[in-house]
C-alpha cells in the first residue's frame, strides 16, 4: 500500500468485500497520505488522521440507504479547499456503488468531482462491490482490491494481541474474515453458548407455537446481550480519543457526534452480522441432518420425507437471510423463522 501512498493519484477506489475493513483501510491509506514517511504510523501527521482529528481529511456522510446528490455536492465543495495542513486535502467517500441506486442516482455528481480535482485533492472511495453502472467512475481512480483475511489470520492476529489460542480459534471462525469481528468477539465470553442456541434451534422446536415465539425471544435477548462487548470497546476507543485531545489541548473531542453516529452504525451493523452468523449455524445443522439422512439405509418412505424437510427448512433459513439485507424489522424476521420452522 505505501508505494501508492509515494506519488498519489488524485482518485482511488477501494474494493473488497464486507470485512476487509473498508473505512480503517482508507484511514490508513490517509495517513500514509499525509506523512513525511508515507505512514509511519507515530508522527504528529499520522496520529492526526488516525485518531479522526486532521482536518483536511474529510469523510463524507451518508444519512439514507444511498447517496444523495447534495451530500455529494458538499464532498466536492470541500474537495475544492486548499488544505490547511502541509499535505493534501483528502474526501473519503465510502460504499461509492450506492451511488448509482435509490430514486436519483448521484453517480454523475461524483463523477464531475473525480473529472478535474485540484493538484491537492485527493479522493479515496471505497465499494463492497463494482458493478458495471461504475464503470466511469471505477475508470477514473486507481483500483485497489482488497481480501478477506482467512480463518488462520485472524487467529493469528488475535494470539499476538494477547487472546489465549482456543478463545482465538473460536472467535476467528465466527468472525467471517472481519477482524474487528473477530476482536469484539474473542472479547465475549457468551459466543460458544450463542453458537450453541442457535444449533439447538431444530430440536427445540416441538411445534407449538409458544415455543417458536419463545425461542425467537431468547435469541433477540442474546443479540442484545453479545452487543456488549462491542460497546464496550467503543468507550475505550472513545477514552483514547477524549485522553488524545487533552494532549492536544482542545477542550473536547471535536467530532464527538460523528464519532457517536459512527458507533450507532456499528452496533447496528454487528447484530445484522451476528444474525447472519447464526443463520449459517443454523443453515449447518440442518444440512448435517440432511447428509445423515441421506447415508441412512434408502429403503423407507420417512427418510425420504426427511430428506425434504432437511431441505426446505435449507430454503427457510436462505430465505430469511435475504430478508436480512431488506431492512426488516428483527422480531418479525425471527417470528416468521420459527414458525416456518416448526414445520420441518
Ligand atoms: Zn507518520
Amino acid at each position: 500500500m505505501r508505494q501508492y501512498a509515494k506519488g498519489p493519484v488524485h482518485a482511488y477506489l477501494f474494493n473488497g468485500p464486507v470485512g476487509s475493513s473498508l473505512r480503517d483501510t482508507a484511514r490508513t491509506f490517509a495517513a500514509a497520505l499525509q506523512c513525511r514517511e508515507h505512514g509511519c504510523g507515530r508522527c504528529e501527521a499520522c496520529r492526526l488522521v488516525l485518531s479522526d482529528n486532521d482536518p483536511d481529511v474529510y469523510f463524507a456522510e451518508r444519512a439514507g440507504v444511498s447517496w444523495r446528490i447534495d451530500e455529494l455536492r458538499e464532498a466536492d465543495r470541500v474537495g475544492r479547499r486548499r488544505p490547511l495542513g502541509a499535505g493534501y486535502q483528502i474526501i473519503v467517500i465510502e460504499d461509492v456503488e450506492l451511488t448509482t441506486t435509490g430514486s436519483s442516482p448521484s453517480a454523475a455528481a461524483l463523477l464531475k468531482s473525480l473529472e478535474e480535482p485540484p493538484s491537492r485533492t485527493v479522493y479515496l472511495l471505497t465499494a463492497e462491490d463494482v458493478p458495471p453502472a461504475l464503470d466511469t467512475i471505477s475508470s477514473r481512480c486507481v483500483e485497489v482490491k482488497l481480501k478477506v483475511l482467512s480463518e488462520a489470520d485472524l487467529r493469528e492476529v488475535l494470539v499476538r494481541e494477547g487472546a489465549d489460542a482456543p478463545a482465538a480459534e473460536v472467535a476467528a471462525n465466527a468472525a467471517n474474515g472481519n477482524l474487528r469481528r473477530a476482536r469484539v468477539l474473542v472479547r465475549d465470553p457468551a459466543l460458544a453458548e450463542r453458537i450453541a442456541q442457535w444449533r439447538a434451534v431444530p430440536e427445540r422446536l416441538n411445534g407449538t407455537p409458544a415455543t417458536s415465539s419463545a425461542l425467537a425471544q431468547a435469541i433477540s435477548a442474546a443479540l442484545d446481550e453479545a452487543i456488549a462487548p462491542l460497546q464496550q470497546m467503543q468507550e475505550e476507543e472513545m477514552a483514547l480519543r477524549v485522553q488524545d485531545s487533552r494532549e492536544m489541548g482542545q477542550r473536547g473531542v471535536a467530532n464527538r457526534r460523528d464519532i457517536e453516529a459512527q458507533f450507532k452504525r456499528e452496533q447496528r451493523r454487528f447484530r445484522i452480522d451476528e444474525l447472519r452468523f447464526g443463520l449459517t449455524a443454523l443453515t449447518n445443522v440442518y444440512r448435517e441432518r440432511l447428509v445423515d439422512n441421506l447415508s441412512a439405509a434408502p429403503d423407507q418412505s420417512r427418510s425420504d420425507y426427511r430428506v425434504g424437510a432437511s431441505m426446505s427448512a435449507i430454503d427457510v433459513v436462505a430465505e430469511a437471510n435475504r430478508r436480512l439485507s431488506s431492512n426488516i424489522d428483527e422480531t418479525l424476521l425471527l417470528n416468521d423463522l420459527m414458525l416456518s420452522l416448526m414445520a420441518f
